[in-house]
């Protein structure tokens, strides 16, 4: 079967709704036909700093929610990016057929690094989309299933794998970005010009999968909206109700151009805030409860993990010791 590798940061003590539509729906309707490989990037995640406790923490809790949105580990290999060293490995010798510049262009760095500035802003942020490469190369992933933010990332990892195949003869496969076309960007309540993001700084317009449902459904009540007062699909001039109407269609699975007329009038909006709190809930509320039941256990998770990552680190030190031998690197023994 061909495979497919994704990951989510554990950079939160939850996936928001956004991870979930624009990447985690994808990964469980890929794993029926794919070899699919999904790791909880926690050498991402310390481009960020968390402390000690908090990452160990997340890594868990991150490994839970893939489980409780619909992985089965009887199918897919869940496993954390640390337990598997070859990732970092495979990263150096990428690290060195990657130009300065490109990745000085990458637009998630720059915008990072704006935000917290050039003395808070460490190398690892700056190398962050070569491990990703890296993630990505070591597993012949033929598709990577994640949310539009990610694509220029993937445009990267094609480069590189496409520059050292030419370079050093044929070694990786190259992947294909494998984005959703109505949710690969679900944006922020606060702020639809904005997506929901695990670190942003301000997290009230992020719908987190974790929460309590009445946290919830007071951000989407007070989601920023517009004062024409009408249900339209307008995503130029009204971004938030958009935002609304996107959240809606992928949990109900109604066609937008349904739901808007079904709100046709004035002063609707409390109304479609109402419909989408509900969808949000209803998916949210188990999806919690599952992670909940997993986290009592924890035993039982670390060892889905630890069969993950011997399964994990058969194919990446496969792929490794395909490139080390490529570049030249004289054989242990
Ligand atoms: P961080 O702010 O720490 O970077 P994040 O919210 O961007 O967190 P990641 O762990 O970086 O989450 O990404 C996990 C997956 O979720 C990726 O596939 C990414 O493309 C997807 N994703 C992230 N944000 C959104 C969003 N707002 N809409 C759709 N997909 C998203
Ligand atoms: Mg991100």
């Amino acid at each position: 079967r061909p495979r497919i590798l994704s990951g989510m940061q554990p950079t939160h003590d939850s996936l928001h709704l956004g991870n979930y539509l624009g990447a985690q729906v994808n990964w469980v309707a890929m794993q029926e036909e794919f070899d699919a490989f999904f790791c909880v990037v926690d050498q991402h995640a310390l481009t960020v700093s968390p402390d000690p406790a908090q990452m160990r923490q997340r890594t868990r809790v991150t490994a839970a929610q893939y489980l409780a949105g619909g992985i089965d580990p009887e199918k897919s290999t869940v496993f954390v990016q640390s337990h598997v060293p070859e990732h970092s490995q495979l990263a150096w010798v990428l690290s060195c057929i990657t130009g300065f510049g490109e990745a000085a262009r990458m637009t998630q760095f720059k915008d990072k690094s704006s935000k917290r500035g050039s003395e808070a802003t460490n190398v690892g942020l700056f190398t962050y989309p070569i491990l990703m490469a890296a993630d990505i190369l070591l597993y012949d992933a033929t598709a990577v299933p994640v949310g539009e933010d990610q694509r220029q990332h993937l445009e990267l990892t094609r480069d590189l794998a496409g520059r050292f195949n030419t370079r050093y003869g044929d070694t990786f496969v190259i992947p294909e970005p494998h984005i959703p076309s109505e949710t690969a960007k679900i944006m922020s309540l606060a702020d639809p010009l904005a997506k929901m993001s695990k670190s942003a700084d301000n997290q009230s317009g992020n719908l987190m999968m974790l929460d309590e449902p009445k946290a919830n459904i007071k951000k989407i009540k007070a989601a920023v909206t517009d004062t024409d007062n009408e249900v339209r699909w307008a995503p130029e001039t009204k971004p938030g109700i958009a935002n609304l109407l996107r959240i809606h269609a992928a949990l109900s699975g109604e066609p937008v151009a349904d739901i808007v007329a079904r709100f046709e009038g004035p002063n609707r909006y409390g109304a479609l805030k109402g419909e989408v709190a509900d969808l949000v809930v209803e998916v949210q509320a188990p999806f919690k409860a599952r992670v909940e039941e997993l986290l009592a256990d924890p035993g039982e998770l670390d060892a889905i993990l630890a069969k993950g990552a011997d399964r994990a680190r058969e194919v990446a030190g496969g792929v490794l010791a395909r490139a080390y031998d490529a570049v030249g690197f004289l054989p242990a023994r």
